[in-house]
């Protein structure tokens, strides 16, 4: 495939490609920016092919130094700036990389990053360093191959550990071109991108941009107001979310409206509980729920918004030409697509362990089809408890409890019981310490009795990922404390 910027500034030069705070670049102009940097970083990055590390946040100066990185043909391997430098230092040393370039706005919400270099014994630059080095001839891989590994991105590490996951152009183009033949495509489509580009949420995002010649609006930081203004003054179409960003917007939800042009809020990432997915339906506010993975490059499942009535609760559809089944016994979902990654960084036993005898890669999350072929997620495997040998998800506990009025946040797993083998317990912040009876009776309404948490304990906070995600395995930690 033709390199895809080079493409879009042929095909689209005066298109917009990039809006952030006010500033806007067309495709043309982004690719001479990009094409300026390009020959900079050559002063740093003496050899290609070969593998960058980039501590990216949501600014133009991130988003241009992904887009020459790609353009050089390097491998951009993307860390979480929320990390710790222990976590982080086993991802560089995992990524064996000897570069990192960290954009200057992170030094701030992350003071431990100045000391990265040290511990890790790399080099690191921040990008207002790079914009001071010499200038050079740019040097542009013209032709992206399929299987080339264009990015590496770990998994949130929700259940605890982080897989470095290899992305292809090939990965990046079919998720591209399941989410326009799902969602359609449309002249004047401007996505938001509050979502972070470390993460497949954003960079996806970044991806289609550049392969439908579509802008994005870039934006920093989700924070409520900010972003309900810009979805009523902008003529934003589409805004990617995930749960968390959803509920807050729906708090500051203006009574006229978002602009006219505005087509859905593409959510994906963990589940919705139906009292939000029932608020978005009274307010005729377009949800489109997906079901992805880092390892799928984005959503493989989505569900339109004209079906959200008919199977609340599910993540809908396998896109087109993803295809999905259901191990009969295990009832884990497997997934065969043109963008399932081809590998983790590693041995490559840890990947070959999610792979089932006839190559289809095992999600590692439950879930069943209906009668109309719609899919639910029930929850991960590893999550899952049997109490006296039943069942239990922590995702149809947290759904029940969303309805409790003064809780804000709740999340559930489970420990092990002498008597049941394993119990639920729920975690929840709330402004009060809520008694256990009102909490129990709560629960009978809407529950089975062993799905009934065993303990209530309440939070000032629940630990999530960058994505919002609870990270259960901590709060079981939490408890043993
Ligand atoms: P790790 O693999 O490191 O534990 P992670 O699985 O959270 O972290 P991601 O790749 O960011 O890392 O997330 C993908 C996972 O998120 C899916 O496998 C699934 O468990 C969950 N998920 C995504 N979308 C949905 C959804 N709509 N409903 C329920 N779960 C979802
Ligand atoms: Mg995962």
């Amino acid at each position: 495939m033709e390199n895809w910027l080079n493409k879009q500034a042929e095909l689209a030069p005066s298109k917009t490609a990039l809006i952030f705070e006010g500033r806007r670049w067309t495709f043309q102009q982004l690719n001479a920016e990009v094409l300026v940097l390009n020959g900079k970083l050559q002063n740093i990055i003496n050899k290609t092919p070969c593998k960058i590390g980039l501590l990216a946040a949501n600014t133009p100066a991130s988003y241009l130094t992904i887009l020459a990185l790609q353009g050089m043909g390097i491998q951009i391997v993307l860390l979480n700036f929320r990390l710790s430098l222990f976590e982080l230092s086993k991802q560089i040393e995992l990524a064996d990389i000897d570069r990192v370039l960290i954009d200057d706005s992170l030094q701030t919400r992350n003071k431990e990053l100045t000391n990265l270099a040290k511990v890790t014994n790399i080099s690191c630059w921040n990008l207002s360093q790079i914009k001071h080095l010499g200038e050079n001839k740019p040097n542009v891989v013209e032709e992206y191959e399929d299987n080339q590994v264009a990015t590496i991105m770990f998994t949130s590490g929700t259940t605890g550990n982080p897989h470095g996951v290899l992305q292809t152009f090939k990965n990046h183009f079919f998720s591209a071109m399941g989410s326009a033949i799902n969602l359609g495509l449309q002249a004047d489509d401007l996505w938001l991108c509050a979502v972070p580009i470390f993460h497949i949420s954003g960079l996806s995002i970044m991806m289609r941009s550049l392969i439908y010649g579509m802008p994005v609006l870039l934006v920093e930081r989700f924070e409520e107001k900010k972003i309900t203004q810009l979805l009523q003054k902008l003529p934003v179409t589409v805004m990617s979310v995930v749960p968390q960003m959803l509920k807050r917007l729906l708090e500051s939800f203006p009574t006229v409206g978002y602009n006219s042009k505005f087509r859905c809020f593409l959510l994906g990432g963990a589940a919705i509980d139906e009292q939000t997915l029932r608020k978005c339906i009274a307010l005729r506010l377009p949800i489109i729920q997906s079901y992805g993975m880092t390892e799928t490059c984005s959503q493989v499942v989505a569900l339109s918004f004209n079906d959200a009535l008919n199977a609340v609760g599910s993540v809908g559809k396998p896109l087109f030409p993803v295809q999905l089944r259901i191990d009969e016994e295990t009832k884990e979902i497997e997934i065969k697509a043109p963008n399932v990654t081809p590998g983790y960084l590693g041995k490559s036993s840890d990947f070959n362990k999610k792979l089932t005898g006839d190559g289809w890669f095992k999600t590692g999350d439950i879930g069943h089809f209906n009668k109309e072929n719609f899919l639910f997620v029930e929850g991960r495997k590893g999550e899952m408890l049997i109490s006296g040998g039943e069942n239990i998800f922590p995702d149809e506990i947290e759904n029940a409890y969303a309805g409790f009025s003064a809780i804000t946040e709740f999340a559930v797993c489970g420990i092990s019981d002498d008597q049941w083998g394993e119990v639920p317990i729920g975690f929840y912040v709330a402004p009060y310490e809520i008694p256990n009876n009102e909490l129990i009776a709560y629960g009978k309404k809407k529950l089975a009795r062993f799905k009934i948490p065993k303990q209530f304990v309440k939070v000032d906070r629940l630990p999530r990922t960058a994505s919002g995600k609870v990270k259960r395995y901590e709060l079981i930690m939490k408890l043993k404390d």
